[in-house]
């Protein structure tokens, strides 16, 4: 084993889904894979030696007191595309915000050279607040979502990236569509061809993914050959599209199949263990059953769901339920491209579940009791959880995970956290750096032991 890193620092990462361990000065041995090969705590017999090995080799780095290092953050629902119109449309129903803005931006994304530059600008952004692992829906067109592919590798996030499949002329308009089932399961094969080509160099990883975009904008007969394709290359595509969102879309498979969009999606070999379920706001107590057998993903987008979902997840109930759950931002149904904000929206919206909003029914009738999250359930979500649910070794500061980790910097000139006792209590520094972080502190990210920002050196 060659080291390549030996990183001396305190931090936060998930032990369980409630607690939150506190490292104090610990020292990560890592190796040139970007693993982590053992976690040294200053008792440790071990440590000193360590810890003067590195200096002498030349591997040893310290994180400045003052600065926390934490697990990079994994967002599972993305769509990359609609970058270009964040922060728009978000006054309008699903429906119309779909037809006036989503469509005729994503159809810009057949110029090859428009896709590079919103994507470049959003993987970057993500990166610089801490975002090492995405999974990002692209468009139709596959040489743009190539680009996205292509371009996340080289700028070091571990990406999952897939072309957007949505094929029936009576539900999308003819300017943006797949030119017919067989051309979209075609298209499909070759970019997780194109994808895998790409992921023999890659350090970190870029993983194809069956992208339908959801049953209401695909023909039975794509839904039928894209479950066939993820049968094909189970071992490394992943599956990804919308479950449950809205009351519209969960009423939609009824109207058309007669059962809900879960028993359907299972029905054509679309729900297994590498399916990544966005939204999933009203799958039943059957479905809920369906998730925790097969062991999908249900992604939690919170700022995505207070505008178009008309409910809010209980996700305390789907982890009760065995159901793995993972954090999205939904860009741009969700405005916000950084996963601090879905963290503090997940505890919101829980807690509004929690107490319920209609102030003319008395308390005891207002909310749903036992639905609020507390910050460690939010931020295993976006972490250990999110690694958990993809099957991959992130999202926790361990021994045998990737080193895929941020740098907090409390003490950051005009973005300074209000710390301000010598001997401030870890779970309240903890806590501070979950609300009130902005990008500013977010000062240093590896991925796969690869630095991929650095701010002090005045790049990105
Ligand atoms: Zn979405």
């Amino acid at each position: 084993m060659t080291i390549s890193l030996a990183i001396e620092g305190s931090g936060f990462t998930s032990k369980t889904r409630d607690e939150v361990r506190y490292f104090e000065h610990a020292l990560f041995v890592i190796d040139e894979h970007g693993v982590i090969q053992s976690v040294l705590e200053p008792g440790d017999e071990c440590y000193q030696s360590e810890k003067a090995q590195a200096q002498a080799n030349g591997t040893y780095q310290s994180i400045a007191d003052g600065s926390y290092l934490l697990p990079g953050f994994i967002d599972l629902h993305v769509h990359a595309p609609q970058w270009a119109q964040d922060g728009t449309g978000l006054d309008e129903p699903l429906e119309v915000w779909l037809g006036k803005y989503t469509f005729p931006t994503e159809s810009k994304f057949a110029d090859e050279s428009f896709a590079h530059t919103v994507y470049e600008d959003l993987v970057t952004r993500m990166l610089s607040t801490g975002t090492t692992t995405a999974s990002y829906y692209a468009t139709v067109h596959r040489n743009g979502s190539l680009v996205l592919a292509q371009g996340a590798e080289r700028l070091g996030q571990r990406a999952l990236v897939g072309k957007v499949v949505m094929d029936d002329p009576e539900a999308n308009p003819e300017y943006y569509r797949d030119a017919s089932a067989q051309a979209a399961i075609e298209e499909t094969e070759r970019f997780i061809n194109e994808v895998a080509k790409l992921n023999e160099h890659s350090v970190q990883g870029v993983y194809p993914v069956i992208t339908p975009r959801f049953i209401p904008s695909c023909t039975d007969e794509a839904l039928r050959g894209l479950g066939e394709l993820a049968e094909r290359y189970k071992t490394y595509a992943y599956i990804q599209t919308h479950c449950s969102e809205s009351d519209w879309e969960h009423g939609y498979a009824y109207e058309r199949y007669g059962r809900s969009d879960t028993h359907m999606l299972r029905e054509f070999g679309l729900f297994t263990d590498r399916s990544i379920l966005a939204h999933s706001v009203y799958p039943s107590e059957e479905d809920m059953r369906v998730f925790a057998e097969t062991g999908a993903i249900a992604v939690h987008c919170p700022l995505s769901n207070a505008f178009f979902a008309g409910a809010v997840a209980p996700i305390r109930r789907y982890l009760a339920a065995g159901m793995h759950v993972a954090l999205g931002s939904d860009i741009s149904g969700g405005y916000n491209p950084d996963l601090y904000g879905a963290i503090r929206q997940a505890m919101i919206s829980s807690r509004m579940l929690e107490t319920g909003v209609n102030r003319d029914l008395a308390a005891q009738e207002r909310g749903v009791e036992g639905s609020a999250l507390t910050l460690s359930n939010a931020f295993y979500l976006a972490t250990a959880g999110g690694g958990e649910s993809l099957g991959l070794p992130i999202g926790r500061l361990e021994a045998g995970y990737a080193w895929d980790a941020q740098v907090v910097d409390t003490r950051h000139p005009g973005a300074r956290l209000p710390i301000f006792e010598p001997n401030e209590p870890a779970s309240d520094i903890f806590q501070k750096i979950m609300n009130l972080a902005v990008p500013e502190n977010v000062r240093t990210v590896w991925v796969q032991g690869r630095k991929v920002v650095n701010k002090e050196n005045g790049a990105r």
